[in-house]
């Protein structure tokens, strides 16, 4: 079995896609580091996961807290002596138009969603250099490659994260290290309840499109099978995104003139 005992460590493993995705690689007798900032909910996923206790480690992080990283990853390093697969899906997201939009925002949504996850990415890399082999995995979007409106800084992080991952596996193919860019469309999950007003709190609010959106059971299912292929990248969406990233490579204009007149998708 490909996934049998690998070390798999996911960030924002306490809800949504990275719990599903928890559960998925349980099921293929992985060994599990679960992390986000929540204890009691990784708690919950980790029974929910049923494996035996040995097999997953508990590791609470602010991924924004980038200084703590090396530290984090020394105890998954002392606890299982390797790293296999790096999930980058810990995210955060925000409902404000760039008028209204404050730095300290920006940097929220950067810092959980860029650099927590190059910081991990730069602490498990070189040992993953040195074996010669290992997958990192990173939950981006669809709105890494088109635009909707009063996303700025979520759409800017994830274009900024397709920029970094596509580099680095341009510089680690030759070492046996895969790259895999996961970009979902709208997912049943937390995340627009979670994502910050412009006083940066968050807005706890659902909405029609992520209610109605794919289950997250079936997006983690679909990440690990991309993993067994080595695939670089997958678009996990329905046909309203996926013709909307069409549009946009093919006729920019058409999409910026349609997209103007629209609040989302
Ligand atoms: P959720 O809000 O349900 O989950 C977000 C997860 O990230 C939680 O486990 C949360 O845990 C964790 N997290 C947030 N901030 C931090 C932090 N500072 N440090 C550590 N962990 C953190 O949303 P999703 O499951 O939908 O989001 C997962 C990923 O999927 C994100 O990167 C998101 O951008 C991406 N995505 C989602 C889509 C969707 O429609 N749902 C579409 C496209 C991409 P805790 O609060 O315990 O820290």
């Amino acid at each position: 079995m490909f996934f049998k005992d690998k070390v798999v460590w996911i960030t924002g493993a306490s809800s949504g896609i990275g719990e599903s995705l928890a559960y998925a690689f349980a099921r293929q007798g992985t060994r599990l580091v679960l992390s986000a900032r929540r204890t009691e909910e990784l708690q919950r996923v980790k029974a929910a996961c049923n494996v035996a206790d040995e097999k997953v480690l508990i590791l609470p992080l602010d991924v924004s807290d980038t200084e703590s990283i090396p530290q984090h990853a020394k105890q998954v390093y002392d606890r299982f002596g390797r790293v296999d697969i790096l999930v980058n899906n810990a995210g955060l997201s925000h409902w404000t138009k760039v008028k209204d939009l404050s730095l300290e925002v920006v940097h929220k949504i950067f810092n959980v969603n860029f650099f927590g996850g190059v910081a991990l990415t730069k602490a498990v890399l070189p040992a993953m250099l040195e074996n010669k082999q290992g997958h990192i995995v990173v939950i981006s979007s669809v709105l890494g490659k088109m635009v909707v409106q009063k996303q700025p800084a979520y759409n800017a992080s994830k274009h900024a994260l397709q920029g970094f991952y596509d580099t680095l596996r341009l510089e680690v193919a030759a070492e046996g290290i895969k790259v895999l860019l996961v970009c979902p469309g709208f997912v049943r999950t937390n995340v627009a309840k979670n994502s910050l007003n412009k006083d940066g709190e968050a807005i706890n609010k659902d909405n029609d499109k992520i209610l109605n959106g794919l289950d997250p059971n079936y997006v983690a299912d679909e990440v690990l099978k991309a993993i067994e292929k080595n695939r670089d990248e997958i678009v996990l969406a329905g046909r309203l995104e996926r013709s909307a990233i069409l549009l946009k490579r093919l006729a920019p204009a058409l999409f910026a003139r349609m997209m103007r007149k629209r609040k989302m998708l």
